[in-house]
């Protein structure tokens, strides 16, 4: 949905230029390897065509996506040229999509590449190039480590395909003390000897901070360019991305004694000024998240419930600023969406792929 700019309860401001910006530390930290770009879910909420499309002039040359609809979608955006692999698969009869469309499947199971086996026997031409994920321990997704056995004694079950990289994911990325880490990153180069040479691709963005062991050739982040900590319970090294902000659209005072929003969960203790913003859990502010709104850099909490399309401040520190229409901000350095996701007893990333289905969205620091 299209918002325009003044009929909207709320904007959301996406900074590209600290998109790139993000992209180049982490290119820088990862020396040699090559650097993709995970923008699956609609780069995580923010649009994957511009965030994309501003990855690419940067010379980002491997995008990851996690269905072959958004896959679809992205190539008419960035042209034949890139590599789109496709994290979850391939489903049951869909090969000829990726093929058509050039999208690279991550093949997860024996049954997928079977499909392939017999797409290519029905379809002559070049081998078909996939990625091959194997589980180093996640017990998500990835062939498992008999199934890689198998393919090693047996590397006919790769007739007519040609692996390009073989790639794993870490469960424990952004936990750097966690012991699985290094257990994963072992399973991952024994499962990968026993499979034809090819590239190799291990970190996501929290991977790409626990040392050059665990880059590879191709690292894939998603979250860090986004802003998102990679590192959590460290300083923040990425650079902010998003801000939010929503309109004011009511001011009132009310006396002592009354109760405000569902369920009175709130009750003035004096004449108190509120603010009713136009931003709620159906714009994908969760429920239990007890926050702030920030005008001008002062905090008004939030007072009582979390509604659907609508949040009550105590606007009481700046009330005689506010006018109905006006702007508070929700998502910025005060507050950032990392904040939310504690407040909520979520992560970041589940606040920030929820965001602004209602907003209006603003696109900042393009280089093009
Ligand atoms: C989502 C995902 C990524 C990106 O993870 P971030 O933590 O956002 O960097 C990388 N690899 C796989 C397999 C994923 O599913």
């Amino acid at each position: 949905m299209i918002v325009p700019e003044d009929q909207a309860g709320a904007i959301l401001t996406i900074d590209l230029g600290a998109i790139v910006h993000n992209y180049r530390l982490l290119r820088e930290r990862l020396g040699g390897a090559a650097c993709a770009g995970v923008v699956k879910a609609d780069a995580y909420g923010l649009g994957a065509g511009e965030v994309a499309s501003a990855l690419l002039r940067e010379g980002c040359q491997d995008f990851f996506v996690a269905v072959l609809t958004e896959g679809i979608e992205l190539r008419k955006v960035l042209g034949p040229g890139p590599r789109i692999c496709v994290l979850n698969g391939t489903l049951p009869g869909t090969e000829g999509e990726f093929v058509e469309h050039g999208l690279t499947p991550v093949v997860n199971s024996l049954p997928q590449l079977a499909g392939w086996r017999e797409w290519r026997r029905l379809h002559s031409g070049s081998d078909v190039p996939i990625f091959l994920q194997v589980d180093s321990g996640m017990s998500r997704m990835g062939l498992q480590p008999e199934d890689v056995t198998l393919i090693a004694e047996d590397p006919s079950l790769l007739h007519g395909l040609r692996v390009k990289c073989v790639m794993s994911h870490l469960a424990c990325a952004d936990e750097s003390e966690h012991e699985a880490n290094l257990a994963q990153l072992q399973e991952f180069n024994r499962l990968r000897a026993l499979l034809p040479q090819a590239l190799a691709s291990l970190a996501n963005s929290s991977g790409i901070f626990l040392g050059r062991a665990f880059h590879f050739d191709l690292a894939r982040p998603g979250a860090a360019l986004y802003g998102i900590n990679p590192t959590p319970g460290r300083p923040n090294p990425m650079r902010p991305v998003v801000t939010l902000a929503s309109r004011i659209s009511q001011l009132r005072e009310v006396a002592e004694g009354c109760g405000v929003g569902y369920g009175f969960m709130a009750r003035t203790s004096c004449t108190t000024r509120l603010a009713t913003i136009s931003y709620g859990y159906a714009d994908g502010w969760p429920r239990n998240a007890q926050a702030s709104a920030f005008f001008e850099g002062v905090r008004m909490p939030f007072f009582g419930r979390v509604s659907m399309d609508s949040i009550i401040l105590d606007a009481g520190a700046c009330a005689d600023r506010l006018q109905e229409g006006m702007l508070v901000e929700l998502i910025s350095e005060q507050q950032t969406v990392d904040d939310i996701g504690a407040a909520a007893g979520t992560i970041g990333y589940e606040i920030l792929t929820r965001l602004g289905r209602r907003a209006h969205r603003r696109y900042v620091g393009d280089n093009a």
